[in-house]
């Protein structure tokens, strides 16, 4: 087997650009102990082309990097900029022109656990964003998972730490045992809060609402952007407050959204649709605006977007 990640030749690990079938560390090193961060470069102009690539919202997800570190006692030996550099310069050697995942990993080293490993991969993704894309509709039911979140007090979930997947591949496997699709946790109160991988957000009476930081959720980069984005360019209120079970199963729709989700609309939660429409109107226009968004093309955001 070719260890070549993703079909990723290259990635930054400790400093630099190294061949990935090279990027080897021992078995017995603690990355469950580790931190990470999951960011996406897509396709300037039509994220469904190929081209040149921007990174989206590199700061706060860099940020978030820095702040999982620290509650997790981790000193990261590198600048920002070094580790936006070093993404810039794995991207550029692997030659990717298409959409382009990067997680930048973060780990005590086995042999001296006051320094850390930090290796950076990237690999190709494909987008349910972008007109005319077809996986955007699919069908996606819902449970609401009989595990509850992490909560704060045991295994905060605000900072990006591999441990707290744990928790999702739980929700995530009980969902698929029982024929659903995906997961939406409670927090530790019986309060919505998000999923296994990325914010929960409601469209109900024509407002968009979201669970707060404090319903157990990661501060999702995506969830603050929409949060942003949503009442300032589309003229749609966002209400950040709490939500109850029977409160989501009432929404008029619902999706997901986060680096990896993207906008994903949920067709139903416990076999209770969402709504008439499907994916719903409010979901859609949004999801459009921030392809666009994303591709470029949106002047007064150009601040999110690091061209590689
Ligand atoms: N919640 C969880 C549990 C996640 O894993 C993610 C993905 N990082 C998100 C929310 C969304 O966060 P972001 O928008 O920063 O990717």
């Amino acid at each position: 087997m070719s260890l070549a990640f993703h079909g990723a030749r290259f990635c930054w690990m400790n400093g630099e650009v190294v061949e990935t079938e090279k990027a080897l560390v021992s078995a017995m090193e603690p990355i469950y102990l580790g931190i990470f961060e999951g960011i996406k470069a897509y396709t300037a102009k039509d994220i469904l082309k190929k081209g040149s690539l921007n990174i989206f919202q590199w700061k706060p997800h860099v940020d978030r990097l820095w702040r999982s570190a620290a509650v997790n006692g981790l000193n990261i030996p590198y600048s920002k900029d070094q580790l936006l550099e070093g993404t810039k310069a794995a991207l550029r050697a692997n030659g990717f022109d298409t959409n382009t995942y990067i997680q930048p990993r973060v780990w005590p080293r086995a042999d001296a656990e006051d320094k850390v490993h930090v290796v950076i991969p990237t690999w190709k993704f494909d987008t349910l964003l972008g007109k005319g894309n077809p996986k955007f509709a699919s069908v996606r039911r819902f449970m609401v998972s009989s595990w509850r979140r992490v909560s704060s007090d045991a295994l905060p979930p605000q900072a990006k730490s591999w441990a707290n997947y744990q928790n999702s591949s739980l929700a995530i496997k009980e969902a698929k045992r029982c024929g659903y699709d995906g997961a939406i946790f409670l927090d530790s109160r019986g309060l919505v809060s998000e999923g296994t991988g990325a914010c929960l957000m409601t469209v109900r009476n024509g407002k968009v609402i979201t669970p707060p930081v404090s319903a157990s959720i990661l501060e999702s980069v995506t969830r603050n952007t929409f949060i942003e984005f949503i009442p300032e360019d589309l003229k749609i209120p966002v209400e950040v407050r709490d939500i109850t079970r029977v409160e989501l199963y009432a929404s008029d729709e619902a999706f997901l959204c986060g680096t990896g989700g993207e906008v994903t609309p949920i067709t139903s939660v416990d076999d209770i649709k969402m709504g008439e429409e499907y994916p719903g109107h409010v979901t859609k226009k949004l999801a459009d605006y921030y392809s666009e968004l994303l591709a470029g093309n949106v002047k007064k955001r150009a601040g999110w977007m690091y061209p590689v």
